[in-house]
């Protein structure tokens, strides 16, 4: 690449940072996969300390002169003004918020995350309530200092996970989805409480299972020279120095063939997103996520297109079959894909399926966009989840542990993540849509387990782009339209329909 000298320092600059990060993940990946429970005081400490580091090397005057005179040199529209103009987004995020009130946010969550576990375990709302409303104020504060013109508090929030998103956006585009949603449960619901599905749950010998999925995650293109599968607690991705590094983890049951699988495909798509960034530009926004939507577009696109599909089980039910003839040995391919797509309204969101599981994400995006606009007193939370859980999927949950302490987001005051799981939903219907244009065979290679075609597509139309176009411009390109929820309906529509008529 030649680059202005101006950019060339910039880009020295921004990689710096990016290589002491690597670090931190690296820290944060031993700390979920082996670290023993004795390390952990120590490790917060070197965390900390490493956080620091990174903070002050944002900070630092010859930065910001970098920044400037990489302004000053580019201009239009190239890869190199883009470059210049995401680090200048990701420079003021950090700068714009006063230390004091970062320290503060610190010590309130960390606080804020004790008391749910214990709120959590006794189920008792009123302990984490007043810790939720603490953190609501100090992410107003944050939310002030970070906003742009035009955006409300929530964007300003929702711009860490979802760069230039807007909740009007999303707001809308949840509108548009959850009738049909709403519907598509109360139709394939009674259906699926009569489909077969004892076999998922027979004894998988774990080992077993760790062979198959290893095979699919090869089968799917995952590097295995630069990847690594392991196990912890919360399955999870995580690019220690992206593209030539990039790990995801999984959790295996041995009374349940889907979860782990199932797990480790939604893993391997944020894998296969990092893997295939450009290796030339490693440690800048080249060659790094433009937001969480994307991101989670590429492992929902990989977990239920392809993961859920008749077409991929054609091919991989026989393997499966071969691996585990005691297990399934009675079950025909049919009923394997029903039982693997049932449709079940249930109080928690991490064992959703794939319509009721946007439910739930809509459900916790209003609250908390009501709570931080403050519309909604936090008093009021368990009452209200509870009346739109019983209005979205016809259910009451009987506990705050079933109900609104359920998720761990808001103790970390992470408002404005939830959209980025409904967007994922929604980018990966668009992309699909356009991959299939795109790639008329597309259904017969899935079948004869060929990946590669729509690997490369996806490389070329959305990894390489990086974080120099912004999801909104990616969505665009792809699709050739705005955003839009169509996509996502149609093809919920069109599959169930198929599985189940
Ligand atoms: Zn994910």
């Amino acid at each position: 690449m030649s680059e202005q000298p101006a950019v060339t320092t910039l880009v020295d600059e921004i990689r710096r940072i990016s290589y002491l990060e690597s670090a931190l993940d690296l820290l944060g990946w031993d700390q979920e996969t082996a670290m023993p429970r004795g390390g952990a005081k120590t490790r917060a400490r070197a965390r900390g300390e490493l956080t620091e580091i990174v903070h002050s090397a944002w900070q630092a005057p010859s930065f910001s002169d970098a920044l400037r005179a990489a302004e000053d040199v580019v201009d239009g529209d190239g890869r190199s003004a883009r470059l210049v103009r995401e680090v200048r987004r990701r420079y003021d995020r950090r700068v714009r918020v006063p230390s004091s009130l970062a320290e503060e946010t610190a010590i309130a969550t960390s606080e804020a995350q004790t008391a749910w576990i214990e709120a959590r375990s006794k189920n008792a709302f009123s302990q984490f309530a007043p810790h939720l409303e603490r953190l609501l104020k100090l992410r107003r504060r944050t939310a002030e200092a970070l906003r742009y013109e035009g955006e409300s508090l929530y964007d300003a929030l929702m711009d860490k996970y979802e760069p230039y998103g807007r909740a009007a956006k999303v707001r809308e585009l949840g509108e548009q989805v959850k009738p049909t949603l709403i519907e598509l449960v109360g139709k394939y619901a009674p259906i699926c409480r009569e489909v077969r599905r004892d076999f998922l749950s027979r004894p998988f010998p774990v080992e077993q299972q760790q062979a198959f999925g290893e095979q699919v995650l090869r089968d799917l293109g995952y590097d295995l020279e630069r990847g690594l599968i392991a196990v912890s607690a919360h399955p999870f991705c995580s690019g220690i120095s992206s593209p030539s590094d990039v790990r995801v983890t999984t959790r295996y049951t041995e009374n349940d063939v889907k979860s782990a699988l199932s797990g480790l495909i939604h893993e391997c798509g944020h894998a296969l997103y990092e893997q295939g960034f450009d290796p030339e530009w490693e440690g800048t926004p080249v060659a790094q996520a433009i937001s969480m939507g994307i991101h989670e577009s590429q492992s929902r696109l990989w977990e239920n297109q392809i993961g859920t599909s008749p077409e991929f089980w054609s091919h991989y039910f026989p393997k499966l079959v071969d691996q585990f003839p005691d297990q399934l040995g009675d079950v025909e391919l049919d009923e394997f894909v029903r039982a693997f797509n049932i449709v079940e309204p249930s109080l928690i969101r991490v064992e959703a399926d794939e319509v009721t599981y946007n439910l739930h994400v809509l459900l916790r995006f209003e609250l908390e966009q009501d709570l931080l606009e403050e519309r909604l007193p936090v008093a009021d939370l368990p009452t209200v989840w509870n009346q739109k859980m019983e209005e979205y999927l016809g259910l009451r949950p009987d506990s705050d542990a079933t109900g609104c302490l359920q998720d761990i987001h808001w103790s970390m005051g992470a408002f404005g993540y939830f959209p980025t799981y409904f967007l994922g939903n929604v980018y990966s219907a668009q992309f699909y849509t356009a991959a299939r244009a795109a790639l008329p065979d597309l259904d017969q290679q899935i079948s004869r387990g060929e990946f590669q075609p729509l690997r490369n597509w996806l490389r070329t139309e959305i990894h390489e782009l990086g974080s120099v176009y912004s999801a909104t411009e990616i969505s665009e390109r792809v699709s050739g339209t705005d955003l839009h929820a169509d996509a996502l309906l149609t093809y919920l529509k069109s599959k169930f329909e198929t599985l189940y008529s």
